[in-house]
């Protein structure tokens, strides 16, 4: 048995950087890392996915090059096999880097291997026994691989192993229209294949309003991707020239068949081999590790951070939990998980930025409320760049005068939202933001015209 002062599973959003506050703050930490260093963000999700995307990006500028006084001689070609070095460089660097501080970390024993929990305070993995008075476990998430008739019968790509694709698929077929399949769906579409998205609701990223969704449908569609929303049943059936899709959508042929199939259909938490019977961790329904307001769970010295929580489905989140333990351990704080505000983005383009409630969320409440909206087509900056989809909202109680979300749907929405969620974060009437003076021409600087131009909506 091998005694620690603190053992951390998974290496990856939350868990290095917990690492060197521990050891800076004098205690000798085992780190357990059963894969890739830098988990699902740095190897398999945002970062060669936006990098990845900005490929795309040029592609898709090469292409309408003519709409700016560009003249390229001919369409652009795509290297897939270069687009996927790129995407590899990036995420090996990152990942390198990442191995490379937690082995240099004074204090932190690196240990490959897979963990999982022989009793509370006890760690095995493969022969080794750990043993250490606080436990914090970081074990993220996979795909989730849906039990759709026929699944079994056809090979599928995930959010993984797309990744590993140097070669352009002829017809993808996404099973999934929220955040990760719309992602994957525009950048191959850029990339030239023809693509379809499937999705069994009856509006694409339907947690969000349904005028987002209405425009996200119309990018989509307007750089020729087919969508097909309401599919009631999907099964994937062998095909000739690939894989066939049953969709039983209400308009629109019952079938799609694709060179390829990528499952974009949500994930789970990778708990179900860790053990955690055997700590007394309880979970949900769903193996989601079930914590208070301090990421504490339910075994007393046991600690849940990042995806496998089920508080959070980001990075930054996953950063914040990491950020919320050790003030709370290190620094005699009382942060609590309920004081994050919730805020993210799509990176399709144009990307959706999104803080705090969705409009609907708003109006299910009894707040009255004030409403702000304003095209893409009215942004300067929008139009200068020729990129006008989309447009941006914001929902403000009208009694606090607190902003309670917003979207920004539109070019450099993901960046500008950020004005807004600091406005929020500090907690003050919208009129403060109201009366900045923000720089032109940016997306940012309409945010308080946006503001003086409220409507009460109730
Ligand atoms: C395609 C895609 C795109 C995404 N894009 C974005 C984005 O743009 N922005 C954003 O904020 N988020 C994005 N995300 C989500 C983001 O990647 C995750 O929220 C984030 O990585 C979660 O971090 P984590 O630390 O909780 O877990 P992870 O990063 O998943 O790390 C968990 C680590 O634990 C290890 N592990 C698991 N079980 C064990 C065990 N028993 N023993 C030892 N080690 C173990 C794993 O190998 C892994 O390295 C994306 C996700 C996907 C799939």
């Amino acid at each position: 048995m091998t005694h620690f002062d603190a053992i951390i599973i998974g290496a990856g959003q939350a868990g290095p950087a917990l690492a060197g506050r521990l050891t800076n703050a004098g205690m000798t930490v085992a780190l357990v890392e059963r894969k890739l260093f830098g988990g699902t963000c740095v190897n398999t999700g945002c970062m060669p996915t936006k990098t990845l995307v900005a490929s795309a990006y040029v592609a898709h500028l090469a292409r309408r090059a003519a709409d700016f006084g560009i003249t390229l001689d001919g369409g652009p070609r795509i290297d897939m096999a270069r687009v996927k070095a790129r995407a590899d460089t990036v995420s090996a660097k990152a990942r390198a880097g990442i191995e490379a501080s937690l082995r240099g970390m004074p204090g932190c024993t690196v240990i490959r291997g897979q963990a999982r929990f022989e009793s509370p305070r006890v760690i095995r993995v493969g022969q080794k026994h750990l043993t250490a008075p606080r436990i914090f476990v970081n074990v993220g998430g996979r795909a989730s691989v849906p039990d759709m008739p026929g699944i079994e019968s056809v090979s599928y790509l995930t959010n993984t192993s797309i990744l590993a694709l140097d070669r352009l698929p002829r017809h993808l077929v996404v099973v999934g229209g929220s955040y990760v399949g719309l992602e994957f769906a525009q950048m191959y579409r850029r990339f030239g294949a023809d693509v379809t998205v499937v999705e069994m609701a009856p509006r694409l990223i339907a947690r969000e309003d349904e005028d987002v969704s209405e425009s996200v449908r119309q990018i989509c569609e307007d750089e020729g991707i087919s969508v097909r929303t309401g599919a009631r049943c999907i099964s994937l059936w062998p095909h000739d020239q690939g894989v066939l899709v049953s969709v039983e959508c209400a308009d629109g042929p019952p079938d799609v068949v694709g060179s390829h199939v990528l499952l974009a259909v949500g994930r789970r938490p990778n708990t179900d081999d860790l053990g955690l019977d055997s700590a007394g961790v309880a979970t949900d329904a769903r193996g989601y590790i079930t914590v208070d307001e301090g990421l504490a769970t339910s075994a007393a010295g046991i600690w849940a951070l990042g995806d496998c929580n089920g508080r959070g489905a980001f990075t930054h989140t996953a950063y914040n939990d990491f950020e919320i333990v050790a003030a709370n351990l290190l620094d005699g704080a009382h942060r609590r998980l309920s004081e994050r505000i919730p805020a993210y983005a799509l990176y399709i383009d144009p990307p959706l930025g999104r803080v705090g409630m969705t409009e609907t969320q708003a109006r299910a409440g009894e707040r009255p409320l004030l409403i702000g909206r304003r095209p893409m087509t009215r942004v300067s900056r929008a139009v200068e760049k020729g990129e006008t989809q989309g447009f941006m909202k914001v929902v403000v109680d009208s009694e606090t005068q607190r902003i309670l979300g917003a979207a920004i749907l539109g070019t450099g929405g993901d960046e500008a939202i950020h004005g807004v969620l600091d406005i929020m974060n500090a907690d003050v009437p919208y009129g403060v933001l109201q009366r900045a003076v923000p720089i032109h021409p940016t997306v940012s600087e309409l945010i308080p015209t946006l503001l003086g131009d409220l409507q009460p909506s109730r």
